[in-house]
């Protein structure tokens, strides 16, 4: 059974019991826009306990029961859907989360969503759509806009501020201008939202097709400079940015390095903020690290140039450096491009070819005489450069040049 033939399956038995039930939410909104749902919500009339009397304790699961969530399990290759009580929230005193929930109908659940097009039902033995906030029109328009007062719907809960700009830049949606001075106005709060949930949210936006639009709108909103560290200088223009972005498909690490390229701020400084993995970290980090040395390609003898392209990010780097030529941002373009060239036809190369095994390695130097210490590493280091720089060609040469200098 597929999850929504089960999701179909659930809203007919609480319907047949006499309840009223629709889909609602996230997957009413993907159904529409023609993406299939990541997941099915059900909403009901039934109360938890009703459903879970339905379904039976042992195929349900009571953990949101305190909010009116029952997670009903389904077949193996359906999974879980979550059946949530028509409710409205009660006061928000922590700015994120609702301190009570109150059943009632399906309207007043409809009023307590964050956006128009996240509030619809549809009722999927009817094929109906009930949509009590206008979320067809604002689909039709292409508009992520508050459902009632926006001010007050984001002063309720500032992770809406982020979800907001997530669904415009996932859906190539524009903010309508109320929702978007809501935002500004309350940017300053998104430190209400856990570091967790604000990485969560940036990785799903900034890691999408969708990245110049969103962070465009994280700009325009004031939220760019809020989920960067306060102590650095905030006199980077990031909307030369934007031009970039749409040039560059890339993961999420190479992306945050384009972004945060030419600033003063590195991956690491955003890690625990962000919450960041050290993997990410490490990637973006080097390619920011490297990415000027890169760019001068053609500048570097082949044992510069060459340790830097076996690395794992090289070639995340060289597209990051792609994508800059491409957004016409830069001075010397006839230079980047013939580096750009350079790399991508040594990356090209086989292993052996680019990465040769070393003539020498510390045994070879023992038999030689040399006692092991620091100048092992030094004189390994500067054989390997005369290998790769094409001045020593076999172990015997490396050899005998070592013989050599050591009489000098
Ligand atoms: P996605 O699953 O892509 O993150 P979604 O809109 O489905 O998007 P969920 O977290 O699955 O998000 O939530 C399901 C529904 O619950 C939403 O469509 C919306 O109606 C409501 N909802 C979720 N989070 C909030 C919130 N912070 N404030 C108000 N309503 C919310
Ligand atoms: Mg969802």
């Amino acid at each position: 059974m597929t999850p929504r033939q089960w999701a179909v399956r659930i809203v007919n038995q609480l319907q047949k019991a006499g309840f009223q039930t629709l889909w609602a939410g996230g997957c009413v909104r993907d159904a529409l826009l023609g993406i299939e749902p990541k997941d099915y919500d059900v909403a009901t009339s039934a109360t938890p306990d009703e459903v879970q009397q339905l379904f039976g304790i042992k195929k349900t699961l009571a953990i949101g029961k305190s909010f009116g969530v029952i997670t009903v399990l389904g077949p193996k290759s359906a999974g879980h859907i979550e059946v949530a009580t028509f409710r409205r929230d009660g006061g928000y005193s922590d700015g994120r989360r609702p301190d009570s929930v109150e059943f009632t109908d399906a309207k007043e659940d409809a009023l307590r969503r964050d956006y128009t097009i996240n509030g619809m039902f549809f009722d999927p033995i009817t094929e109906e759509v009930i949509d009590y906030v206008g979320g067809q029109e604002d689909i039709q328009r292409k508009l992520i806009r508050a459902i009632g007062d926006a001010d007050q719907r984001i002063e309720e809960d500032k992770l809406r501020m982020l979800r907001g700009v997530r669904f415009a830049a996932t859906y190539g949606f524009e903010i309508e201008p109320k929702t978007m001075v809501a935002i500004q106005n309350k940017a300053c709060e998104i430190s209400a939202v856990s570091p967790e949930r604000i990485g969560t949210e940036l990785r799903r936006m900034l890691g999408h097709s969708g990245k110049a639009r969103a962070l465009r709108l994280l700009i325009e909103g004031r939220l760019w400079e809020q989920v960067l560290p306060s102590d650095i200088a905030s006199d980077f223009d990031w909307s030369d940015k934007v031009g970039l972005l749409q040039e560059l498909d890339s993961d999420f690490p190479t992306l945050l390095a384009a972004i945060l390229s030419g600033s003063m701020v590195t991956a690491s400084t955003l890690q625990d903020s962000w919450r960041l993995k050290n993997d990410e970290v490490v990637q973006a980090d080097w390619i920011l690290a490297n990415e000027e040395k890169l760019a001068q390609a053609i500048e570097l003898p082949w044992s510069q140039l060459q340790p830097l392209l076996v690395s794992p990010h090289a070639s995340k780097t060289v597209d990051f450096l792609q994508a800059k030529l491409d957004s016409g941002s830069v001075a010397d373009s006839k230079r980047l491009a013939n580096s750009i060239a350079l790399c991508r036809e040594k990356l090209a190369l086989d292993e052996a070819a680019l990465n040769p095994s070393p003539l020498l390695r510390g045994e070879d130097l023992k038999e030689l005489g040399i006692a092991p210490g620091p100048q092992f590493k030094s004189i390994l280091d500067t054989v390997r450069n005369k290998q790769l720089d094409g001045e020593l060609n076999s172990s015997e040469q490396a050899r005998n040049w070592i013989i050599d200098s050591k009489q000098r």
